[in-house]
Parts: C-alpha cells; structure tokens; sequence
C-alpha cells in the first residue's frame, strides 16, 4: 500500500474525501490512470472539490505472484476510504483451485455488503448506437442487480460437488431482498422529480423458482411503501427480449444477482458496448464504483480500452459523495464530468476504437480533460 503520485490537495477539512483507488488487472490499470488524472483536473477547476487518492494492490496478478489476491491492507485501506474507485480484477490464466476466476470484486461486495448492484444504461447525443430505431436515443434506464446472494451466494466454494452432479443455490432473503427493492423504489421516486416515469419493474423467474417467487413476493409486499412509484413485474426471458425491442419503456428494474449480471451486459450493448457502461456496488456504509466490464485482457497494454465506463462511474461516486456528505463541490464536478464527456462525442472528438474510432485511452482522457478545463 502506498500513497499514489496522483494524490491530490493534502490539506485535511471536512469536505476532503478520501478514495481508495483499486486498479486491478488488465486494462483496469490504464483507465484507472487516466481516471486519476481526469479527477485530478476537475480538483484544479472546480472550488471546493478536494479528495486524496490512494492507491491498492489487488487482483489475479497479485494472488499469482503473492498466493494472496486481495492483502488484508487493501482491504482495509478500502473501508475506512470515503469511496473505492476501482478498475476491474480478474484474468482467464489465473484460477481458484475449484476452476473459478479469482474475483476480489464479489469478495468486496459481500464483505462490505454492497447490495445494490446500480447500472445506468443511457444514450449520450452522437454516440453510434447498434439499434438502428432513431429512438434508441432517448434509453434511459437502471439496472439494480442485487449483489450480495442470490445465484452468487455460494460463491468461493461453497458450491457443492458429488461425483457427476455440482449444485449451487440461489439464496434469497427477506432482508436481502427488502433493502435493494426498496433502494429501486426510492431510486424511481428521485427519478420522478427528476422528470423520469418513476417505475419499477421486478425482473425474475418466478414462474418457475421458489426462491424468485419469494423476490416478487416480497417486492410486492414493499411497494406499498412508496405509494408515488408505479412497479411492475417481468419474466427474465421476456425482459431480454422487451429491452432489444422497446429499451424506452423501461425506467428502473430490479433482479437477482446472476440475472443483473446478464441483463446489464444485454443493456450495455444497447449503448454500444462495455467501454461506455458505469455502474455503482453501493452499500449503507460504503460504496465501490468500476466500469461494468472486465478485465479485457485481449486489448490490455496497447492503450485501446475505452475509458469512458471508468469516467462515467467516476461521475457517479462524486454524486454519491456530494448526496451523502451534502457537498455541493462534488455534485458540480460529477456535472462537469459528465458534461465534458457528452461534448466530446456531440462533437465527434470521442471516437474510441471499441466503437470503431481510432482514439486510444488516453487521447480520449485528454480530449475530456480540455473540455473540463474549457467549458
Ligand atoms: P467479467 O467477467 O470480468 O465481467 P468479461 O470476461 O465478461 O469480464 P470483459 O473483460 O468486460 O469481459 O471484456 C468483454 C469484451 O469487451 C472484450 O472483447 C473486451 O475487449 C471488450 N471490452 C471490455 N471493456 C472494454 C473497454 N473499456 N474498452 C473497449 N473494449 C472493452
């Protein structure tokens, strides 16, 4: 553990955050880089915005090379941080005894219990889009995928294997199941104010499997706490199918932890792919903010990853420091951000190869960076 070069205004005040930042394996160190530098920019141009960066070792490398894949330090530097900004763990080569992928990012989602899994999928002007309905423009929807049972909670394991025959369950609880159904509702009430249908849709299987049954059931059971939000149910498979067809229609959903892995891939490529897609892991004490992709060792260390997912998650931990912390300095730098990086592609200055541009991570960091710097 060490401080990071990157580290920005030193001087301690009440508004000074301090974010653990884990860049991980594969293209996660190259984005986390030109992230650090796109924070570090807003930190010179918004008053008021102060944050102290550190940064964590961590990842499949790490366990490679030290038999250990996330060191206690990190792990503990990562909860007392305010915000973990984080990169993306795990490589294809280096495996768990049982044939999984080493994966720190599951381990910190439980252990700091970040139930809700946010994944906003929302068209920016001038980004290519696959669909070709001029209305895709106007997708706006979050996925929230709880992340701390479900399909997942056997993970590390705890799956079991007789024989010809392995089994893992899905783990679903009240409790579990009461605070990331009530996190989408109140997500659809902000929404709401915000201008936004303020709709939730459960998305499950529970046609078919009691424990999905169960999430439904104690979705409806909750909703009537938040008598201003619509709520809706939906099967997996229709759901798959309705957000290729009719992505506007939808506002918020929320799902099962395995199901939310697969949906929000699905919506990703509704926005054109992984390299644009953020996503928050947020808790009741603490929060975690990586793109929605992976690792992607194919395109690692040639400077071709696309940054904006990592930037546009950045966006949203500031947001999420600005709500908590009532600090208005975050909220106008998550604005600026997010601003800089719309101007870029309305202008055809973002054009990254993920979306067959020739722009490299950090042409297009710099190209963010000049807009944050002459808005
Ligand atoms: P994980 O299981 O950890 O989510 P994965 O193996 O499913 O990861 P990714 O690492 O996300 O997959 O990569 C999937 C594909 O998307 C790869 O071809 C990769 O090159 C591409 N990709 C992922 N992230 C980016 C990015 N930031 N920029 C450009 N291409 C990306």
């Amino acid at each position: 553990m060490h401080t990071s070069e990157h580290s920005v205004n030193t001087m301690s005040t009440d508004s000074e955050f301090r974010v653990a930042v884990m860049p991980g394996d594969g293209i996660g160190p190259e984005v986390c880089d030109v992230c650090l530098k796109v924070l570090h920019a807003l930190v010179t141009r918004v008053a008021g915005l102060q944050l102290m960066t550190e940064v964590l070792a961590g990842g499949a490398a790490h366990y490679r090379d030290t038999g250990v894949a996330l060191p206690d330090e990190s792990t503990k530097a990562a909860e007392d941080s305010d915000a973990i900004l984080f990169g993306a763990m795990g490589l294809p080569d280096v495996r768990m005894p049982d044939g999984t992928e080493i994966n720190p990012q599951v381990t910190l989602r439980i252990g700091l219990e970040l139930y809700a899994g946010v994944r906003p999928i929302k068209a920016m002007p001038g980004m290519p889009l696959p669909l070709a309905d001029p209305r895709a423009r106007d997708i706006d929807l979050v996925i929230i995928r709880e992340q701390t049972e479900g399909l997942f909670a056997d993970f590390q394991d705890k799956g079991t294997r007789d024989g010809d025959t392995a089994v893992d369950r899905c783990v679903v609880t009240r409790a579990g199941t009461s605070r990331v159904v009530d996190f989408a509702f109140r997500l659809a009430d902000f929404r709401r104010s915000k201008g936004r249908p303020g709709h939730v849709t459960c998305v499950d299987k529970a046609n078919v499997l009691t424990s999905m049954a169960f999430f439904r059931e104690i979705f409806d059971e909750r909703r009537g706490n938040f008598p201003t939000v619509d709520a809706g149910h939906a099967y997996i498979d229709a759901t798959a199918l309705n957000l290729v067809r009719q992505p506007r229609t939808f506002d918020v959903l929320v799902t099962e932890n395995l199901l939310g892995d697969i949906l929000s891939d699905l919506a990703a490529g509704l926005i054109g792919g992984m390299g644009v897609a953020p996503s928050a892991d947020i808790g009741d004490r603490h929060a975690m903010f990586p793109p929605c992709h992976g690792s992607a060792p194919d395109i690692a260390g040639i400077d071709k990853a696309n940054p904006i997912a990592l930037l546009l998650s950045a966006a949203m931990m500031l947001d999420w420091l600005g709500e908590r912390h009532h600090v208005s300095a975050c909220l106008t730098a998550a604005t600026r951000l997010r601003q800089a990086i719309e101007r870029g592609f309305a202008n055809g200055l973002i054009r990254p190869y993920d979306f067959g541009g020739t722009h490299g991570t950090r042409k297009i960091a710099q190209t963010v960076i000049d807009n944050i710097n002459t808005r």
